[in-house]
């Protein structure tokens, strides 16, 4: 390293180490190519975290949890990691107005949305489809469940997301078949650090880079820590939310000379707040009014959770997306925490204080306001293929860009969109820059 002042010096530097830079590392390592990891967080993973914080018996996810859809990639490493994987078991409920209803298909609605909008000749944002397409009381329902559907499981702004994406996406029926990986995510990222390690990738922990100057086949990073790194290629891997933070905010990473396509087109995608807040109870206390509850979809202030069924763990896991969470990014803990005991009190017809004599342990975490992501994962807007495109476009052969926010496809947002972008990125760059 670099304490001296000496630049160290690599073949390729690969910005963040989250399921994108982890598996572009192993790839490019096992290619013969000398690999170095910067990542800022004194640990790996990125939007992968899987803890065990004080008062829960096993361990939790504050951030990525499921295997939404068809995801190949994911379960071909899942397999070689030896990680299984569990569906989710129970039963899905909606609550409106105090009133319980169980409904497996959550969204009755959908086949009538769908319709309307396969026949959309022209993009749009979700609301002004709504608002076209289904104005009106008779409407009102539906207008309801899919804004609440594209924010709460898309994390997206309804004023801005891509109506066409949302009738790809729900036509696939991704939310429908979401396992989890057995023991979490976080130890198949390990597992991929280990794999590049072993490959000859070196990693470097809490070290935020601060600016890559750059000219063709040669690049120079600075960390905060003032090292220096040169090699001849970077793969940038950092969350949409780090691109989109303007010059001077903290985390702002530079580009020396800067990239004006690549942040114009980060500007015009989307990039949405989660706030996850994890409760662990004395007992399953909620069995009585929601039998075997999976999922739950509700008008709650916090309105949706989920149960780690089939597994007993007496858990529950409350989400709040898109603007919501937005609006409570610099919420305390403690306000979140006590947002989600009503929403429960609420949900589940009990006082405040009968929930909280079964609390044993909490855990919020607050993506929109995190260092180094500054939000939970990307949606599409209108016009977003494009400027993902535009965004993952390798300039000069030299730097090169991965992430899920770069990717393009039906597993948006996702770890395998992480995963599958990381993958391509180090196919592309060694195949257009031999050594
Ligand atoms: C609350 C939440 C729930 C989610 N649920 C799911 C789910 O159920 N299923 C699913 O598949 N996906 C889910 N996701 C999405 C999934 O976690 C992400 O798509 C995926 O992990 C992103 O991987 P990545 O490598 O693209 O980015 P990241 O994991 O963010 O990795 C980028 C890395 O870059 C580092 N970095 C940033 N700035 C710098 C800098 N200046 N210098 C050095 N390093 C830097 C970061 O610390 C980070 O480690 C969820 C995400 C969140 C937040």
């Amino acid at each position: 390293m670099v304490a001296d002042g000496t630049p160290s010096t690599t073949d390729i530097l690969i910005i963040g180490a989250g399921a994108a830079g982890l598996l572009a590392a192993r790839e490019l390592a096992a290619a013969g190519r000398r690999v170095c990891l910067l990542e800022a967080r004194d640990r790996v993973g990125g939007r992968v975290h899987t803890l065990k914080p004080a008062g829960f018996t096993q361990p939790i996810e504050a951030g990525a949890e499921f295997m939404h859809g068809d995801v190949p990639l994911t379960k071909a490493l899942l397999q070689e990691a030896g990680i299984a994987w569990v569906a989710t078991a129970g039963r899905t409920y909606q609550l409106q107005a105090g009133e319980v209803a169980s409904d497996t298909s959550y969204f009755a609605q959908l086949p009538q949305l769908l319709e309307k909008l396969e026949e959309l000749p022209q993009d749009m944002p979700l609301a002004a489809f709504l608002a076209q397409e289904f104005a009106g009381e008779a409407h009102a329902t539906l207008r309801t469940f899919a804004t609440q559907f594209a924010e709460g499981y898309d994390a997206a702004d309804a004023q801005r997301v891509s109506a066409w994406a949302l009738r790809d996406e729900w036509a696939a029926g991704g939310a429908d078949d979401s396992p989890r990986p057995v023991g979490g995510y976080g130890p198949l990222l390990h597992w991929l650090a280990g794999e590049a390690q072993a490959a000859g990738a070196a990693l470097h922990l809490a070290t935020p880079v601060e600016a890559i100057a750059w000219q063709p086949g040669a690049v120079e990073v600075r960390a905060a820590n003032g090292a220096i790194y040169r090699a001849r290629q970077v793969l940038c891997t950092v969350p949409l939310g780090v691109w989109q933070l303007a010059a001077g905010q903290p985390g702002y990473l530079r580009f020396e000379p800067e990239l004006a396509m690549h942040r114009a087109a980060a500007a015009q995608l989307g990039f949405g707040a989660v706030i996850k807040v994890v409760l662990e109870f004395q007992t399953p206390f909620w069995h009585g009014r929601l039998p075997e509850l999976e999922f739950l979809l509700s008008d709650a202030p916090v309105p949706t959770w989920w149960s780690q069924l089939p597994a007993a763990t007496p858990q529950l896991t409350g989400w709040l997306a898109g603007p919501a969470a937005h609006h409570l990014r610099h919420a305390p803990a403690e306000a979140v925490l006590q947002q989600a005991l009503e929403s429960l009190s609420y949900l589940l017809d009990k006082s405040l204080h009968e929930i909280e004599a079964q609390l044993v342990g909490y855990y919020v975490h607050n993506w929109g306001n995190e260092p180094y992501a500054y939000g939970a994962y990307s949606y599409p807007t209108v016009g977003g293929a494009t400027a993902r495109a535009a965004l993952a476009a390798p300039v000069a052969d030299t730097l090169f860009f991965a992430g899920e926010g770069v990717y393009e496809g039906l597993a948006a947002g996702t770890v395998e969109a992480a995963l599958v972008s990381g993958q391509v990125a180090a196919r592309t760059l060694l195949a257009r820059c031999p050594r």
